[in-house]
């Protein structure tokens, strides 16, 4: 169905962006072939690192002439497998357009190139007293590309929105080459479909998203966290919607079972007093009146205390705060090395947490498949990680599969769905159809033959005729 990659495609590859940004040698290869979706791997023909949107307008023109595969990548941390080449041909690694264009404090927007490190974008911003929540986990090494390109979330997410939230216009080289501009620093904008949104989620499989105008806000100048700790896990989740119903905002509120605590601890070498406790919640209140805050705060410590809390810490100085963040941000690092694992990231209507995880649980524990769980509790979002530990291959190969469907069933009864933040990519597509209706799938088919009608961006994605 593809075109193998020719001497000649890549010549003609690098006379669109130069010699040295056509790359076939083991070492490159081998890094696009992974990204930290468990242990796939699919190695591309080659590896393009264009510098423009007009090199990859050339790039896209020509691939959809010759019918060869190519795949957006960005920072390679996506966890349902979106950036890797599962049909060959190019890998398209957008680190060199990593530029931030313009951070426009009057207007309280920024347009940046989707190459540069999400962390960067922040602390970039920060400098000026301006703020872009959206904080994935990962922020250290994935791009707001791919981001964009995920919809990422993250802790903050529950008081200030996922990525699309913050996203109001794009620059995006289409399948067929055309670059175009929808949306832009407007506030407001009701003109035809939006096009913009449509590419947020899109997971590299309808154009190549090469620059976006993201909104900002005044950075709060207070912030405190307390970390609860509970000897029942079901008390934990059933504690998280009282949160809110109390008038509480908080800006994260987490979840860590045992052991997500403590294999994060060993992980970041850290202590705490309660880790043997059987779940924390790990709550952040952020503000601009310290008196406030310190009154929020205090009313979140009763909450978790008449939810069953054993102990509640309230972190303090700075450095404190970094210590916990640091341990919750290193609990996927952590469960990763630890086993081979699959993770799964249910999320369900908050309310429905306790439900979740009971559910959750139950399954595991009938199948005799260990599992560890943690997340975004705030916005029901779950991750759970189903690992291998001691099982043989034959054990793992034939319990995972039922396990997992089993888990999104129970999922959807409870009115979630089978991703929060991950996606789809590669690895869930068998599972979409659990959680997303026929006539809905059709309407996903015919957007992205519409979008791309030779199917080579980004091939085997999310939705194909084979799902
Ligand atoms: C330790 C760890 C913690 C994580 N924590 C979180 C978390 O808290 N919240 C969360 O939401 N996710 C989290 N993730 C998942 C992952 O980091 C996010 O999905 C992130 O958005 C991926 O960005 P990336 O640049 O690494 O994208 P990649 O993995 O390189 O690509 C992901 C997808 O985006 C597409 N893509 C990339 N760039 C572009 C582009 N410019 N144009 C079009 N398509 C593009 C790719 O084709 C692919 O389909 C975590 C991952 C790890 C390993």
């Amino acid at each position: 169905m593809f075109t193998p990659l020719s001497d000649i495609h890549l010549s003609h590859l690098r006379s669109i962006v130069g010699d040295e940004f056509v790359l076939t040698d083991p070492e490159s290869i081998d890094y696009a072939s992974r990204d930290e979706t468990e242990d796939l791997c699919f190695p591309p023909e080659c590896v393009v690192r264009p510098g423009t949107p007009g090199e990859i307008s050339a790039i896209m023109k020509f691939a959809s002439a010759e019918k060869i595969p190519v795949t957006p990548r960005g920072g390679g941390t996506g966890l349902s497998g979106g950036a890797l080449p599962v049909h060959g041909g190019i890998v398209l690694y957008m680190d060199r357009m990593h530029e931030i264009i313009e951070i426009d404090e009057g207007n309280l927007f920024a347009v940046v190139e989707t190459g540069i490190i999400t962390e960067m974008f922040q602390d970039a911003v920060e400098k000026v007293g301006l703020f872009y929540p959206p904080d994935p986990a990962s922020r250290g090494t994935c791009f707001i590309g791919g981001n964009i390109a995920e919809n990422a979330g993250g802790p903050r997410a529950v008081k200030y929105g996922v990525t699309k939230d913050w996203v109001y216009g794009l620059e995006v080289v289409l399948p067929n080459g055309e670059i175009i501009n929808p949306g832009g620093k407007l506030l407001k904008n009701v003109t035809g479909y939006n096009l913009t949104q449509l590419f947020i989620g899109s997971e590299g499989t309808l154009g190549v998203i090469t620059k976006a105008v993201m909104k900002l806000i005044p950075k709060p100048k207070f912030s405190a966290v307390l970390l609860a700790a509970f000897d029942d896990p079901h008390a934990a989740c059933r504690t998280v919607p009282v949160l809110f119903r109390e008038g509480l905002d908080p800006s994260a509120c987490e979840f860590m079972e045992r052991d997500a605590m403590q294999m994060a601890l060993g992980h970041v070498e850290k202590t705490l007093p309660n880790s043997d406790a059987a779940a924390h919640l790990l709550i952040e209140i952020d503000g601009n009146d310290e008196n406030r805050l310190a009154e929020e705060i205090e009313k979140a410590g009763m909450v978790c205390d008449e939810g069953g809390a054993i102990d509640v810490i309230l972190a303090e100085s700075g450095q404190r705060v970094n210590e916990i963040w640091d341990i919750r941000r290193g609990a996927g690092e952590a469960v990763k090395s630890h086993s081979i694992y699959k993770e799964e990231d249910t999320v369900v209507p908050r309310a429905k947490l306790p439900d979740l995880f009971v559910g959750v649980k139950k399954i595991c524990a009938d199948r005799r498949v260990r599992s560890v769980c943690y997340g975004h509790a705030g916005d029901g979002n779950l991750h759970v990680n189903l690992l291998k530990d001691t099982l043989t291959d034959e054990e793992w190969a034939s319990r995972l599969p039922p396990t997992i469907t089993e888990i999104f069933k129970h999922c959807v009864s409870l009115g979630g769905t089978i991703s929060g933040e991950h996606g789809i990519g590669w690895s869930q597509k068998e599972y979409l159809k659990l959680a997303v209706s026929e006539p809905e799938l059709n309407l996903m088919r015919g957007i992205k033959k519409l979008f791309d009608p030779h199917g080579i961006l980004n091939p085997g994605k999310v939705i194909d005729n084979r799902n």
